[in-house]
């Protein structure tokens, strides 16, 4: 099969055969302002990705040009994501502000040849000044001062004599130019304010336009990707990096990717975990590749789900079933299979002995047979499912009923005898009986039974509470609100459900924190990383089996639609 190129890999491919580039340099350039989402797991594979690909390199940059709002707790979980999806940067991790200097150096240049200047507008008339789209800018009275009083002033203002928004440094490029860019932007603002890692050594701060350039310059970066809103931005960079005369990297747009049923936005991550919608950035419901990784998902899950997306000029929004269905597929290889029983039902197994317990034994992964065989504890009260048991129940229920057989999973064909109720009329316990000769599943005299049930061993079980998850908003597009609206009216409110009573087979002592297995018939669980408790595990919902919801939609349009 050959594989179709993308329009990313074609300019790669040719810039390394013409010549131009002998080592391809790429970067992904977070600003540590908050957790990573999926959206930047596809910019860091495309980035990381092309840097593998082609024997290259991949710089991990954090972009601090920011001081207000960068924590040192974002820069170390974007470090372990990113890690974690499996990446390797070049020699150390960069830092935007290692470059204050010499961006500084650069703004003087631009300074001393007239192409920069100080202007006491205030933010909110260089806004006004600025124009729109259809209207031309006004030019601001302070452009033509003189090249030394502009430079007297730019060292002043970093000496810290000006307050802050009392100045501020403007390129001097073209109030009308139909690029909005291009009107004369804001290189350095006044912010008297301590940075993460500069501290207090600087009161002025470089605007990301001015910044990202030459952070890419300064690097070497021989491809910039970088998502489509930066296109009208490129001829800006362009400007600067003539006028500076320095290396030209090449900035290469794709379009950023969207995930229905969830929010990307920062902003909006930011305020579930301030307004205590969610428990925090890792919450498993979180669109964060923190949360997916505690909800159970797995590195090569979420860089397939990337890969299957390709690389698009045009906006688009994925469906959040395409991502689960990878999810899916690669747990579906590589999970351990163990029966839990998430809702239990006491059976009594009348004719087994009552301190007897027999082992029986189960297949870890029938995708896999090197994962191999497990022993099962098999006894004379068991637990099965409460779904999968009905008194009146229709021809088509192959499930437990009074009167029928079921094969219980690796172990006998059991026949329901009895039902016992509460006071209440709630089913408490069935009477059953089972039949030896089945031993392992199958019968014999050939007889067929039509259902199979996972069970656990009432004594012989761990207690364990279950976390099933489902989607954080009911809505496709959450942000998408009416006037007045606010994007958290869309949260699902059964986006999250606790199952107190359950039961595990024993052999899952050997599972790992944050390892995901199978429920039989249940679906995908992962044992949670951060919660603990000494009398129960707690396993976390990764996904179900098969795409309910899918069905759920389906019904609900035909209904509706
Ligand atoms: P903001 O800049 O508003 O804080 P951001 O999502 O752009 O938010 P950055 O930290 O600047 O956050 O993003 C780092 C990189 O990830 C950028 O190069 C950006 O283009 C890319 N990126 C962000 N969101 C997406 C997305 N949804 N799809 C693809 N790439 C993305
Ligand atoms: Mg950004």
């Amino acid at each position: 099969m050959t594989e179709s190129k993308n329009f990313i890999q074609q300019i790669i491919e040719d810039d390394l055969s013409s010549g131009k580039h002998k080592n391809i340099i790429t970067r992904f350039p977070p600003e540590p302002n908050g957790y990573l989402h999926i959206g930047h797991a596809k910019s860091i594979c495309i980035n990381f990705g092309f840097a593998e690909k082609y024997n290259g390199q991949c710089n991990l940059r954090f972009d601090d040009t920011n001081p207000s709002k960068e924590e040192e707790e974002y820069v170390s979980s974007i470090i372990e994501d990113v890690r974690w999806l499996g990446f390797e940067w070049g020699d150390k991790i960069l830092y935007a502000s290692d470059y204050f200097d010499e961006m500084y150096t650069h703004a003087e240049t631009l300074v001393k040849n007239g192409k920069a200047f100080i202007c006491d507008l205030s933010a909110e008339e260089i806004n006004q000044f600025r124009g729109t789209l259809t209207k031309s800018g006004r030019e601001s009275p302070f452009r033509n001062r003189p090249t030394d009083e502009n430079l007297d002033l730019f060292r002043r203002m970093k000496a810290g004599e000006f307050s802050n928004g009392s100045k501020v440094l403007r390129a001097k490029i073209d109030m009308n130019n139909s690029n909005l860019n291009m009107r004369d932007p804001v290189l350095y603002r006044i912010l008297h304010e301590s940075h993460h890692r500069t501290g207090d050594a600087w009161c002025i701060y470089p605007m990301y336009d001015w910044a990202h350039g030459l952070e890419d310059s300064i690097e070497g970066i021989t491809h910039s990707l970088c998502t489509l809103e930066f296109e009208d931005h490129r001829p800006l960079y362009d400007w600067f990096l003539e006028q500076l005369n320095v290396y030209h990297p090449r900035q290469i747009e794709f379009a950023r990717l969207n995930l229905n049923f969830t929010v990307m936005s920062k902003r909006m991550l930011l305020e579930l975990v301030e307004g205590n919608y969610v428990s925090g950035w890792n919450d498993p419901r979180m669109p964060t590749i923190s949360g997916m990784r505690r909800r159970g998902y797995s590195p090569a899950s979420i860089r397939k789900f990337a890969e299957n997306l390709g690389v698009a000029k045009r906006e688009m929004t994925a469906d959040i079933a395409l991502l689960e269905h990878s999810v899916r597929e690669d747990l579906n290889k590589r999970a351990l299979r163990f029966m839990g029983v998430l809702d239990p039902l006491k059976i009594v197994i009348e004719n087994f002995p009552e301190d007897k317990v027999e082992e029986v034994e189960g297949i870890n992964n029938p995708e896999d047979p090197s994962a191999g065989k497990r022993k099962i504890p098999f006894s004379r009260e068991l637990f099965i499912e409460k779904s999968d048991f009905m008194e009146d129940a229709p021809k088509k229920f192959f499930r437990l009923t009074l009167g029928k057989e079921v094969r219980l999973r690796y172990a006998y064909f059991i026949t329901c005898k009895d039902i016992i109720k509460n006071e209440n009329g709630e089913i408490v316990e069935l009477r059953c009986t089972y039949d030896p000769e089945t031993k392992g599943g199958s019968a014999p005299d050939g007889r067929k039974v039509k259902g199979t049930l996972h069970w656990v061993s009432a004594e012989n079980s761990l207690p364990m509470e279950v976390r099933l998850y489902d989607r954080l908003f009911t809505t496709e597009n959450p942000a998408k609100v009416e006037e007045g609206g606010h994007f958290t009216q869309n949260i699902n409110p059964n986006s999250l459900s606790v199952l107190k009573g359950s039961r595990v087979e024993p052999a899952v002592q050997t599972v790992k924190k944050g390892e995901t297995i199978q429920f039989e018939r249940q679906g995908y669980f992962c044992l949670d990383s951060e919660d603990f408790s000494e009398q129960y595990l707690i396993f976390n919902r990764t996904v179900s089996l098969r795409d309910t919801w899918k069905k759920i939609q389906k019904k609900v349009d035909n209904n509706f639609g």
